[in-house]
C-alpha cells in the first residue's frame, strides 16, 4: 500500500500536487550584475513545499554546465542564461505561460 497524499487525496505515486504547483508558479527570469561585472541569471518565484528548489537548481546547473546557488526563494546561476533557463524549466514541467523573461 502506498501512502495517500493528504493534499490531493491520491496515492503518493499518482500525486498531482507537484505538477499543479509547477504549472501555477509565476516565475521571473532576469540578470543581475555582481562584483567585477559578472552576470548572474536569477530565477525568482518558484515557491511551495511541493517543489524541491535545490533539485531544480542542480538540474539547471547540470544542463547549463555553470555554477549556481539557492538564495532564499531564488536561484542564482552564473552567466546570462535567461532563454536557456526558460527552455529547461519547461522541460522540468513548468508552464511556459508563467515564465517571464525580463530585460533588465
Ligand atoms: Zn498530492
Amino acid at each position: 500500500m502506498s501512502e495517500i497524499c493528504t493534499t490531493c487525496g491520491l496515492p503518493q505515486d499518482l500525486c498531482v500536487c507537484e505538477t499543479i504547483a509547477k504549472e501555477t508558479q509565476e516565475i521571473k527570469l532576469y540578470t543581475i550584475k555582481k562584483k567585477f561585472g559578472k552576470k548572474y541569471t536569477v530565477v525568482e518565484g518558484i515557491v511551495g513545499k511541493e517543489i524541491n528548489l535545490k533539485d531544480v537548481t542542480k538540474r539547471l546547473k547540470n544542463a547549463l554546465a555553470c555554477g549556481g546557488t539557492v538564495k532564499g526563494d531564488t536561484i542564482e546561476l552564473q552567466g546570462d542564461h535567461r532563454n536557456k533557463v526558460k527552455e529547461h524549466l519547461i522541460q522540468l514541467g513548468f508552464s511556459s505561460d508563467t515564465i517571464n523573461v525580463e530585460q533588465r
